[in-house]
């Protein structure tokens, strides 16, 4: 059956132009509720929600119905140690770290610039420069769509973790992200142990000059979306245990790590297909980013195949020199919904 009725191009980083069968911006619970998602469900068609698209690969046209979340709306409430934000699930990431920032609430300034909405932040535990979600969440807000109950999990309910939570597992399938709330600590101490931020003076620095830096570094090696397709990361950075990465190390001392607070060691994905030296290397439209090897691009008109194809060769390529094998962090989406993306590129 054809589904060619509407593009989904731009309502996805990377670009590709598949269809769905139908599109409802949804901009409140109610319309998420409206007769489209109960008809679809009667109809057994498949539906997604969707935020801004910035960590999905359309592999083939969606034979369903996508929901783009739009649910609005910021609260702040003081108390004594903090301020208390709850925020629509359909509000940008990026202007929400903006905002708080105009209005002298810190703490959200190292995630400036991430795309995507707000109620897709917890799902992969969003983190760029030594700080993810879970530092500042206080609850996520889901209701189920099965009988549309609501309820609050709390940030300890959330089993937050590097790129994933809850929401990746027990909460995957017959849930929306509505809301999150968040605690902004008054007491604000800057996150610079990163090392591109570390030449700043922890005494003196403020949140507007991390966010800044933060913003120039991204700007210089993330392509944006707007100007050439991507999703950011296309890969997780591998972990390994300290036997592993004590070997491994020592064989290749160039390649950039971590340490994890459970004592492993994780590998940086860039560093890995960088050291192969993939920079720029293309299959069909799909290239490897020339300023950043972890980011897969669309040079125009790539299809959902080529980024697979291409995905699928540096996978493959990082194998064979070091014996790691790289799992994706974009979710695929198929026909039907989502699938499992090591399924897809094995
Ligand atoms: C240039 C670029 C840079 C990036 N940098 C980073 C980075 O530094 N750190 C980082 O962690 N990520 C980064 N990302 C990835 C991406 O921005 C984040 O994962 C973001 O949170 C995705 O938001 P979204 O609204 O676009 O989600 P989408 O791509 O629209 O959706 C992602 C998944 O979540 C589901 N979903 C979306 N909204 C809801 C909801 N309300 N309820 C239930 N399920 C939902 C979707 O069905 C889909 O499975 C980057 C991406 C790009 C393009």
């Amino acid at each position: 059956m054809s589904c060619r009725q509407y593009s989904l191009k731009i309502w996805n980083t990377f670009g590709i132009n598949a269809y769905a069968n139908n599109i409802t911006i949804a901009d409140s619970i109610d319309t998420i509720l409206s007769c489209r998602w109960k008809q679809s469900v009667k109809k057994n068609e498949p539906t997604l929600l969707l935020g801004e698209g910035s960590n999905v690969l359309f592999l083939h046209d969606f034979h369903g119905h996508v929901f783009i979340n739009r649910i609005k709306g910021i609260s702040v409430t003081e108390v004594a140690d903090a301020w208390l934000l709850h925020i629509g699930a359909g509000e940008s990431w990026h202007q929400l770290v903006r905002k708080t920032l105009i209005h002298g609430l810190a703490g959200l300034e190292n995630l400036a610039l991430i795309p995507g909405r707000v109620g897709s932040a917890p799902i992969q535990n969003i983190g760029a420069y030594g700080v993810d979600f879970a530092t500042v969440c206080e609850y996520v807000d889901i209701m189920f769509l099965t009988d549309y109950s609501q309820k609050r999990l709390y940030v300890h309910e959330c089993c937050f973790g590097y790129r994933k939570s809850v929401f990746k597992n027990t909460y995957k399938n017959g849930y929306v992200i509505t809301a999150v709330g968040l605690r902004l600590k008054k007491n604000w101490q800057p996150v610079l142990s990163y090392s591109q931020l570390r030449h700043l003076d922890p005494k003196t620095v403020t949140p507007r000059e991390v966010y800044q830096t933060v913003c120039a570094m991204r700007r210089s090696k993330i392509p944006d979306p707007k100007h050439i397709g991507n999703a950011g990361s296309f890969f997780k950075n591998p972990s390994v245990t300290m036997s592993f990465a004590n070997d491994f190390l020592t064989q290749h001392p160039t390649i950039p790590y971590f340490l994890k607070n459970n004592g492993e060691i994780m590998l940086s994905a860039g560093g890995l297909i960088d050291h192969c030296a993939l920079k720029g290397y293309r299959v069909g439209g799909a290239a490897v980013y020339d300023k950043q090897a972890l980011v897969l691009i669309n040079t125009g008109g790539a299809s959902g195949q080529d980024i697979i194809n291409l995905a699928r060769f540096v996978r493959r390529r990082v194998a064979e020199e070091f014996n790691v094998w790289l799992e994706p962090e974009v979710c695929f989406i198929s026909s039907q919904g989502e699938i499992d993306p090591v399924e897809v590129i094995v």
